[in-house]
């Protein structure tokens, strides 16, 4: 079954009030300068899962969010790896990638 158009309004203006553009803003800018995705979503009082979770509204997020982290990642750490998402706690789009193959 479809979706109706204003039940999508309906649950992105959800979405909007539990994480609002002032925060999404800070998020990314924190993100791109090196600090981790956990500790700016504490700071901002939402969780990670919430800030991912936006993206399904919004595909631009999603995107901005990983050039983001991708911009801010650790230098020093070969990524796309499980070594870099494990003990590095890096959560760049190609670290992501390796855990998401590795549970099947
Ligand atoms: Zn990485």
């Amino acid at each position: 079954m479809r979706r109706r158009p204003s039940d999508r309004a309906y649950r992105r203006g959800l979405a909007d009030a539990c994480f609002p553009p002032a925060a999404r803003a800070a998020l990314l800018v924190r993100i791109a300068s090196g600090e981790h995705i956990s500790d700016v979503c504490a700071d901002l009082g939402i969780t990670v899962n919430r800030a991912r979770s936006y993206g399904r509204h919004a595909p631009a997020w999603a995107r901005a969010l990983d050039l983001a982290l991708r911009a801010g990642r650790d230098a020093d750490l070969v990524h796309g790896s499980a070594m870099a998402y494990r003990f590095g706690r890096c959560r760049c789009p190609d670290c992501r990638a390796v855990k998401a193959a590795a549970r099947h």
